[in-house]
């Protein structure tokens, strides 16, 4: 079995929806699909919830449903779809009574619910699955909606942000997916053990269908997209970008998570635990036959890229501590480690040298950190200072740490920039070079490591699929 997702991109363009059913029509049954939102629907659904004073619902929901009908009529004849209209319709009745059921609650307290905002924004991933759905069904393919509460997809953790328990839903959904035909069902969300209704956090769908195929052991997840493939950098920020065919879990891992928004950072995680490759397809590229532009796995084709990527993230911190005997006293960085776990703040990563223990957070976190901060003391902490207006930037491929082609070349290209390195480290999980820079230099920094990286080798890279 197959597990297939299309991304809200995939559903932007007039007729992208015609080419999304041809897709599907390809493959081989059985086969499950999981879709997200149509381009932009989570966002004005969260923007809805956020100011429930001044929207109207009636408008708002008779919006979404023009969109949705827009999408349609590019597929089918207008008089053939009263039955779609009038499920979309049932659909959208449905997000109505959400909204008044939150309008009502905010009157009362001014907020609403956490479980009830999560309901409304998984509304976009609903109404897309319900609209292909039926238009397979009026095309004659067999198919079925299975919405991931009645799927048996368990979620654990808090609201907005949950987690897949996997073995939980393996469970569950083995027993409720049919094993012969094409099954639909929306991404982004789960439902909790008490039944709640779970976001899985911003871009979720790519981890619905991770955790899908990891339940019911499939032989692929197949993305697709609107993009060429996975590129080398942001072809908005480098211009010689290249495609890259193959990179294996950890390097799409590093790489989701600072800075190349490609997928949710936890798709990874349970892919490869069963060692399922991810596929890349794009939409627009797509003429009958299955030709992966990007292969995702656990295994390393023969290789002779100097880097799999060169990304950057803004949203990066730097807490120091500094003390002479920081080096060499046990227990300090467990008492500072424990204390940012005490306060729930994640800790990205940790530079250490004898004199001084950097931690690395998320910049949202820092303000917390440092109210928090202010009324603690450490053994053999002397200084405590911030440092902000830091950007991280990654230089990705398994063994990186080991090419020293690479490492001079990364060496070279810094010593170009005109710009202070302020830490750098490697060598941690083997797979990844993080340099931190000021922010102003950071894109001369990526551009320049890139084009040294890059610009003098001709690459030849076998995918094994
Ligand atoms: N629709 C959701 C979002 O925009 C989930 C997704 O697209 O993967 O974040
Ligand atoms: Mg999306």
């Amino acid at each position: 079995m197959k597990v297939v997702k299309f991304g809200g991109s995939c559903l932007k363009e007039p007729g992208n929806l015609r080419k999304v059913i041809e897709i599907i029509e390809k493959y081989e049954r059985p086969l499950i699909v999981v879709v997200s939102a149509l381009h932009g629907v989570t966002s004005e659904l969260e923007r809805s919830v956020g100011n429930l004073k001044f929207i109207d619902i009636e408008i708002f929901i008779e919006t979404l449903f023009r969109r949705h009908l827009k999408l349609l009529q590019d597929v089918v004849n207008h008089s053939t779809t009263t039955r779609i209209e009038r499920k979309l319709r049932e659909r959208l009745e449905e997000l109505k009574e959400k909204y008044e059921l939150a309008m009502k609650t905010f009157r009362i307290l001014g907020e609403i619910p956490e479980e009830l905002h999560d309901k409304i924004l998984s509304y976009g991933e609903r109404l897309t699955s319900l609209l292909l759905k039926e238009l397979l069904l009026l095309k004659g393919v067999e198919c079925e909606e299975v919405l991931p509460e009645n799927a048996g997809l368990i979620t654990y953790g808090t609201f907005g942000n949950a987690f897949v328990d996997l073995v939980e839903s393996a469970k569950r959904l083995r027993r409720n997916i049919s094993s012969s035909r094409i099954t639909i069902i929306p991404g982004f969300y789960g439902v909790s053990r008490e039944g709640h209704i779970t976001l899985l956090g911003k871009e979720g769908s790519d981890y619905s269908a991770a955790a899908i195929a990891y339940c019911v052991d499939a032989d692929s997840m197949d993305v697709w997209k609107d993009v060429p493939g996975f590129m080398s950098g942001d072809p908005d920020i480098i211009e010689e970008v290249v495609l890259i065919p193959h990179l294996t879990y950890s390097e799409a891992l590093e790489l989701s998570y600072f800075g190349a928004r490609i997928f949710h950072p936890l798709t990874m995680e349970p892919l490869m635990k069963k060692s399922i490759p991810i596929r890349l397809f794009n939409i627009n590229e797509f003429f009958g036959v299955f030709e992966p532009n990007t292969i995702i796995s656990g295994d390393e084709p023969i290789a002779s890229l100097p880097a799999k990527g060169v990304t950057f993230t803004d949203d990066i911190a730097v807490v120091k501590f500094e003390g002479g005997e920081v080096g060499r006293r046990p227990g300090i960085l467990s008492e500072i480690s424990g204390f940012f776990g005490k306060h729930g703040i994640n800790i990205k990563f940790v530079i250490t040298s004898q004199t001084s223990i950097n931690v690395i957070l998320a910049k949202q976190d820092l303000k917390r950190c440092e109210d928090v901060l202010k009324e603690t003391k450490f053994s053999f902490v002397e200084k405590v200072t911030y440092l902000t207006n830091l950007s991280l930037v990654a230089v990705v491929r398994e063994g990186i740490i080991n090419n020293q082609d690479a490492l001079i070349r990364i060496l070279d290209a810094l010593k170009r920039v005109k710009a202070s390195v302020e830490m750098l480290s490697g060598g941690a999980s083997g797979s990844s070079i993080y340099i931190l820079v000021p922010s102003a230099n950071r894109l001369e920094v990526v551009r320049k490591i890139h084009r040294e990286l890059f610009a003098h080798s001709i690459y030849i890279e076998t995918n094994t699929g």
